[in-house]
């Protein structure tokens, strides 16, 4: 009799141990999710600015492939080389010194959106500080600008150019 009562206080003795594990692992698991899901849900917003990231990224490489294919095209010019992952710095100077003043700028313009996005500050007001509308982003992804103030520097310049 003593024999048996032993047995059954090891059963419940692994059972209940089984039962902490199992508690213990499931609260470990539901711990993870809940850190993993801020990374990954973004708000609409925020998918589109990587959209828009995308673009860009796409949008300058597109310009300087045709700066490029235009300076090999000038005469008496020596065929520029290849933009890979061996060119210098130098290199890429002189390539940005040769470039004309309108690719420059372009160029400029999209690096600094891409900064901009990484620095999670893309797509706010330089001016007014409030967000830009997600619409004018997408059609002009390197504007710094909100459409209102935009207008009103605008305005601002036609005044003083007058
Ligand atoms: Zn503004």
């Amino acid at each position: 009799m003593p024999k048996k009562k032993i047995i059954v206080k090891t059963k419940q003795t692994k059972t209940k141990t089984a039962k902490i594990k199992q508690a213990k692992t499931k609260a470990t698991k539901t711990k993870k999710a809940k850190r993993l899901t801020p990374a990954k849900r973004l708000t609409p917003r925020e998918k589109k600015i990587q959209e828009i990231k995308k673009k860009l990224i796409a949008w300058r490489e597109a310009v300087l492939e045709e700066a490029e294919a235009a300076l090999n095209e000038l005469p008496g010019q020596t065929v520029f080389p290849d933009l890979g992952d061996q060119a210098t710095a130098e290199t890429e100077r002189s390539f940005m010194l040769r470039l004309r003043g309108r690719e420059r700028r372009l160029l400029k313009k999209i690096e600094n959106a891409i900064e901009r996005i990484e620095e999670r500050i893309f797509g706010i007001c330089d001016k007014c500080g409030k967000e830009i509308d997600v619409r004018r982003l997408e059609a002009r992804p390197v504007t710094t600008m909100c459409i209102e103030c935009k207008m009103q520097q605008e305005e601002e310049e036609r005044l003083t150019e007058m």
